[in-house]
């Protein structure tokens, strides 16, 4: 997953300003002939290309609780030795149930009238296939057969009042087409609204239009933490869910026989796999390189996010081809849950609690293979300038921009709740989005040449929060994270995910 809201504080354009002088002050601070060797190291020859093979052509899509999900984690831990990390090993985490999908099947039938003599006239059924699958972590639906299709447009609380009774019926929502980051946010945020309003109408389920043209399906999930949601619900072929919309438009009824035979079971152990280059000097102050290693099943995950773990991985052996020796310790971390609501991040930050002062930054790729175009940083504008500085010899790879903005849907975000220094690679959207959680996200989508530049920018980062004199940042107070929400605009967004009131009430996050 990946879903970035962005946003810009006032105060950004003034700090600018302020940054420069402290930029020039902090210049060189960086050892920056190291960032350099390991820049070089990572563009050598390597096993990128057939690690990522490995995890995507024969694993496959890694769902937790799935025989893949563990052949994933046995091939992060083989692919962290290979590359000559000093130290392999897991992390079990819990994710409350396990979900799959069986085979989910829907017919639309109308009916139209023929009044030419030689076809007999009369009133005709007419039925056709709608490719459809389940939504991730919602609820089976025994096979039911005839409900009514109601049309309720976006899923406003008008259009809903508009569409009138949806009791025992099946509700078709309309989406727009996928084409930037901040569509993907609108889409995320506006399900769980429908869904509230879904259920006070008493609809049997909900059928969601997929967001990109030409039948191409993906799995999406409006759960937030890995628990089972409240009505049955599938997302439908754009095509399809167009189709059904002009027929009910144009007056005629539509009708759904549908079965979604979801298998769902209790818990579930999945794993994180963490490997580690020790420090030369600070061995307990540690960096953290992460990217989730889960994937959803319908493509094989590659753009999302097994590029990414692949270029955790391959940071590591760069930054040990370089002979580079880091002064802290840094942290090669593949996450696991993560589609399921950043569980296993989650519950890494959680365990590692007691230790999160001696954290020196984490940093996070998750957006395909898009160009890098900066770092967000989370609302720290007390390291913005060290910051520009440790990004500057990136500049090479077109890495420039670094933002206050405090993101929500990768696996920076627990830590950047419990107040450590966080850099979440910003992407051009490239082919991310077109083909995001769906069947086309493959491995031929990766581009490999972009991936090895996004490698040395990890591994250089990584290596420069490593070396720095002193930790980049200290580790921020409830009340300073907070501060920083709010100067950052980010609480509507926390409200929005669903997320403040936990935030709020210390459940998640830096306690008080
Ligand atoms: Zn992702």
């Amino acid at each position: 997953m990946r879903t970035v809201k962005r946003v810009f504080c006032a105060c950004v354009f003034i700090l600018s300003y302020i940054c420069i002088l402290s930029y020039i002050c902090v210049a060189g601070s960086a050892n920056s002939s190291e960032a350099d060797r390991v820049i070089q190291a990572a563009l050598q020859p390597s096993p990128l290309e057939m690690n990522l093979h490995r995890l995507t052509d024969e694993i496959g899509g890694r769902v937790p609780g799935t025989l893949a999900m563990q052949h994933a984690v046995a091939w992060g831990v083989q692919a962290f030795t290979a590359a000559g990390a000093d130290s392999v090993h897991t992390e079990a985490f819990t994710i409350p149930y396990s979900w799959s999908e069986g085979d989910t099947a829907m017919t639309a039938t109308t009916a139209y009238q023929v009044d030419a003599t030689k076809l007999g006239g009369g009133t005709v059924l007419s039925s056709f296939r709608v490719r459809a699958v389940s939504v991730a972590w919602a609820p089976a639906l025994a096979p039911v057969k005839h409900i009514p299709i109601v049309d309720v447009g976006d899923g406003t609380a008008a259009d809903f009042k508009k569409a009138g009774d949806i009791s025992g019926k099946l509700i078709l929502v309309h989406t727009v087409v996928l084409k930037t980051w901040d569509d993907l946010f609108a889409e995320y945020a506006k399900a769980p609204p429908v869904i509230d309003l879904a259920v006070k109408g008493k609809a049997k389920a909900v059928a969601f239009m997929a967001t990109r043209d030409h039948d191409i399906l993906y799995r999406h999930t409006n759960s937030a933490a890995g628990e089972i949601d409240r009505l049955p619900m599938v997302l439908v072929a754009r095509e399809d869910g167009e189709r059904m919309a002009r027929l009910l438009a144009a007056g005629n009824s539509v009708w759904a026989d549908l079965s979604i035979p979801n298998q769902i079971g209790g818990p579930i152990k999945s794993a994180n796999v963490v490997a580690e280059i020790r420090g030369s000097e600070r061995p307990d102050e540690f960096v953290i390189l992460g990217a989730h290693l889960d994937s959803w099943e319908l493509g094989t995950g590659a753009l999302d996010n097994g590029c990414n773990a692949a270029l955790v991985v391959d940071a590591l052996r760069a930054i040990k081809a370089s002979g580079v020796k880091p002064r802290r310790t840094i942290r090669f971390i593949l996450f696991s849950g993560e589609e399921q609501g950043l569980i296993g991040s989650h519950a890494y930050a959680v365990a590692h609690r007691a230790e999160l002062d001696k954290a020196a930054g984490v940093i996070v790729y998750d957006s395909g293979t898009g160009r890098t175009t900066g770092f967000s940083i989370g609302g720290r504008k007390d390291f913005l300038a060290t910051a520009k500085n440790l990004v500057a010899p990136l500049a090479q790879f077109d890495v420039k921009n670094v933002k206050l903005d405090m993101e929500w849907g990768t696996d920076h975000f627990d830590f950047m709740l419990e107040g450590v220094p966080t850099f979440v690679a910003d992407q051009d959207e490239a082919n991310y989005l077109e083909n995001y959680h769906a069947v086309s996200d493959t491995y031929d989508k990766v581009d490999f040449a972009q991936l090895k530049k996004h490698v040395a920018e990890a591994a250089a980062l990584s290596v420069e929060l490593a070396d720095l004199p002193e930790k980049i940042g200290p580790r921020l107070t409830h009340e300073q994270i907070e501060q920083a929400m709010r100067e950052t605009n980010s609480v509507d967004m926390l409200k929005a995910d669903g997320i403040w009131d936990d935030w709020v009430s210390g459940k998640r996050g830096r306690e008080k």
